[in-house]
């Protein structure tokens, strides 16, 4: 179970999160290698901080999916708001080179965009940005930035260990709120700019409290709520996938004595007959 902690210190908002299991809980169910497995954490635990900020609101899910020229070709994240999250990755297993002790992200990345869905009673939002570095917190930073007219700054990181399981994942955000003034700005860049790698301060052992001590000891606990890498699919859901499908598709899946439904997320495996399935065409 991870963890993360929101705090207030003055105009500005500093998050926290922990994020180790939910990352290699992603890992296990996607077999990524490491590169992969370090895009896919950040992005995890980018949603998980910025996630925060909707959470008394009426969004219901949000969706970050990086549509990308590298080799890992796509990365979706999704929370439902619960607390609990999901990853779809194309290629868990792009090609990289190893330059040094850094995971090569932005490279298996590469260009693209970043396209984020938020899910609300009356519609879906959308707002895509371009990506800055492949590097994921950056790209983060400039999408809240051009959707929500917020500067903040976002540290993730994800370290493994010799066997490629996950072995700390946790990251940071603080962004100022209308009223800020010129000092605080400076203040918090010059301590991003010091700020350590995150996933070495998991590894070392802090804790949540810990981590917003390396950017203020003055801040004030706001809220605390856990994170989780827990997939929503159902037998329902995909039976709705299936009668929404073009009827050239339907056509095919009644060609089948049955037909298998892997979830993208979980890899859980859903097998529907044909009778069900011709049941399922009539009722939808
Ligand atoms: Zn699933």
């Amino acid at each position: 179970m991870g963890k993360i902690v929101r705090a207030k210190w003055g105009k500005v908002v500093l998050m926290s999160a922990i994020t180790t299991d939910l990352v290699e809980e992603a890992r296990r169910i996607h077999n990524t290698n490491p590169p992969a497995t370090a895009a896919v954490g950040r992005a995890l635990t980018g949603l998980a901080l910025y996630s925060m900020v909707f959470r008394e609101s009426a969004v219901r899910r949000i969706v970050m999916q990086f549509m990308v020229e590298g080799p890992i070709g796509e990365i979706t994240v999704e929370t439902n708001m619960k607390g609990h999250f999901r990853a779809y990755v194309r290629n868990p297993d792009p090609a990289y080179r190893i330059k040094d002790a850094k995971l090569p992200v932005g490279e298996v990345v590469g260009n693209g965009h970043l396209y984020v869905y938020k899910y609300l009673e009356e519609g879906i939002y959308q707002s895509v940005v371009p990506l800055i570095s492949g590097e994921i917190a950056e790209d983060i930073a400039y999408f809240v930035y051009k959707s929500e007219q917020i500067p903040s700054a976002f540290a993730l990181g994800v370290l493994v260990d010799e066997y490629g399981r996950v072995k700390a994942a946790g990251g940071l955000w603080a962004y100022l709120e209308p009223g800020a003034t010129e000092d605080e700005i400076k203040l918090l860049e010059e301590r991003f700019q010091h700020i350590e790698s995150v996933s070495k301060l998991v590894d070392a052992g802090l804790d949540n409290l810990a981590l917003l001590n390396t950017i203020s000891r003055n801040y004030t606990v706001v809220d605390e709520v856990s994170v989780e890498y827990r997939c929503w699919c159902s037998r329902e859901s995909v039976a709705e996938a299936l009668v929404s499908l073009a009827a050239s598709d339907r056509q095919k899946l009644l060609e089948e004595d049955k037909v298998e439904i892997r979830c993208r997320y979980c890899g859980k495996t859903y097998t529907f007959t044909r009778d069900e399935i011709e049941q399922l065409f009539l009722e939808g």
